[in-house]
């Protein structure tokens, strides 16, 4: 039987976010029903609440960053547990069949998938998200969170944290890399603790020199504002891999001429607008300008087991859902240490 459950949402796109309640659909034989704990705030939340990226569906409840426990399991469900501590990422669903689902690329599911919210799922219905007391999910898109990550912490684990350890383990950063992270923000600073953990020399690149002692206590060896010009004399062509979390349009050309040759620029933010590039930027050192989006299931396990196994999570503010509209504008304002995290007994 469908159950009603609080939420937050946006009613329509701009507006507040406010309390309200979502259907969540009868545990199936291999869902779970999860009791969210806790919900990260991701920038992409925002992007889609505003509708920045278009084509939204309201009301919608964001969050894809949850933490939580199981709390009922269907008749054929082996993978989980009453009692399990698990976490909801990007995704719920993937088609299971195309190529990239059989390489654990769900994320790249050439049937479309299922996002956690703002999405239709199988059976049509909207999709809604982690800014909720419960979920109920399949029990293949529920990740298992190790018992050394506390459940507040390991939320953001589920987009920021795969969202960069998946392009730092693609290209391959680890001892004798030279890695920058453009924007430290909620990516940003899971980007700095794992390539660090990795073993890659790690390089912030900030706006400002406002977060230069937390990005040294993050693990980054050196730090750069990019609003002094000399940043990108100084460093050009240092980096073997630079990776941009920004949210807004960057000048790609400029962080472009960091790169060595044969390196790579990822992008993983994902600016509203589009960005303009100059391809003598990429063909003057053989370079790569790529993109990179979360990661997949296995991938989202081990990224969660690394971080276990290194002491890693994030570093949260933990606030009541009342405060879900304030914390956006500070997000939007990179004035975020580094995640806010929703605390779901407040919602
Ligand atoms: P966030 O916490 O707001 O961090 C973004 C950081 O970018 C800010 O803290 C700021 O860092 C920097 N920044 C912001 N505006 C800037 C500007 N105009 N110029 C230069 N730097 C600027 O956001 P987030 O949650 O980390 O997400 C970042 C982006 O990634 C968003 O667009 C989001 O939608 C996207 N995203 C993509 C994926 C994926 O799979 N590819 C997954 C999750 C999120 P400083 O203060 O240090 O400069
Ligand atoms: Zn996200
Ligand atoms: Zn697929």
């Amino acid at each position: 039987m469908t159950t009603t459950v609080s939420a937050y949402a946006a009613p329509a796109a701009n507006a507040p976010l406010e309390r309200t309640t979502v259907p969540r659909r009868a545990v199936g034989a291999h869902d779970v029903l999860i009791e969210i704990k806790y919900a990260g705030i991701c920038h992409s939340d925002i992007h889609q609440a505003r509708d920045g990226w278009g084509e939204g569906i309201f009301p919608m409840v964001p969050g894809h960053e949850i933490a939580g426990i199981v709390t009922e399991v269907g008749s054929g469900v082996t993978k989980h547990v009453v009692g399990d501590r698990v976490g909801v990422g990007c995704f719920v669903d993937s088609c299971r069949t195309c190529e990239y689902c059989e390489r654990g690329l769900e994320q790249y599911c050439a049937g479309g998938g299922t996002s956690t919210y703002n999405a239709l799922d199988q059976h049509g219905e909207p999709t809604y998200g982690g800014y909720s007391t419960h979920i109920v999910v399949d029990e293949n898109y529920a990740l298992r969170i190790p018992e050394g990550i506390s459940l507040d912490v390991a939320a953001p684990l589920l987009c920021a944290g795969i969202t960069l350890y998946s392009p730092l383990a693609h290209w391959q950063a680890g001892p004798g890399k030279k890695v920058a992270i453009v924007g430290l923000g909620g990516l940003g600073h899971m980007g700095v603790k794992i390539a660090h953990a990795l073993g890659a020399e790690v390089t912030v690149l900030s706006q400002s020199l406002k977060k230069q002692e937390d990005a040294r206590r993050l693990g980054a060896d050196h730090y750069y504002a990019t609003s002094d010009p000399a940043t990108f004399e100084t460093l050009a062509g240092t980096f073997d891999l630079v990776i941009s979390t920004v949210s807004a349009p960057l000048d790609f050309d400029a962080y472009l001429s960091l790169v060595k040759t044969d390196g790579a620029l990822v992008n993983v933010g994902a600016p509203e607008e589009p960005v303009k590039v100059s391809l003598f930027s990429l063909i003057g050192g053989r370079k790569t300008l790529a993109g990179s989006m979360i990661g997949g299931i296995a991938e989202t396990q081990e990224m969660l087991d690394f971080c276990a196994a290194h002491g890693l999570g994030s570093e949260i503010e933990v606030i009541p859902a009342d405060r879900i509209n304030e914390a956006y504008e500070r997000v939007i304002a990179s004035d975020v240490r580094y995640r806010f995290v929703i605390d779901a007994s407040t919602i």
